[in-house]
């Protein structure tokens, strides 16, 4: 369960951004997540809510963005999305080009995983 460090980092900076604008509450928290990261959104919004209790951030609402993968294919120089892969939720495959098949591809998209902006009062 990587989620649990992960949102610890996120409940990190937003708390840190909210004390550095004298924020009273964070409402929302807007946040980026990559489909390669294999996060679980569900479970991240409930650590989220646990390790938020008693911070500025409690009650916070969480709109969590999920980012597509894309790729740039470094022989056919194509560039876009990838082809859906299978067991995505066990462990990251091999990222291929849909169009030749390479795999030394550079994956332009689909590994975020930040806060996007946080909405305070
Ligand atoms: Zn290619």
């Amino acid at each position: 369960m990587h989620e649990i460090s992960i949102a610890g980092a996120i409940v990190d900076t937003v708390i840190d951004t909210a004390n550095k604008n004298n924020a009273q509450k964070v409402d929302e928290v807007f946040i980026e997540i990559g489909e390669l990261t294999a996060l679980n959104t569900d479970q991240l919004k409930f650590i989220f809510e646990t390790i938020t209790k008693g911070t500025v951030a409690e009650g916070a609402k969480y709109n969590i963005e999920t980012i597509s993968p894309l790729i740039e294919c470094k022989k056919c120089e194509y560039k876009g999305k990838i082809k859906y892969f299978e067991k995505l939720h066990f462990f990251l495959p091999a990222i291929k080009c849909p169009d030749c098949g390479e795999t030394d591809v550079e994956v332009t998209a689909g590994r975020e995983c930040c806060v996007r902006k946080i909405k305070i009062s």
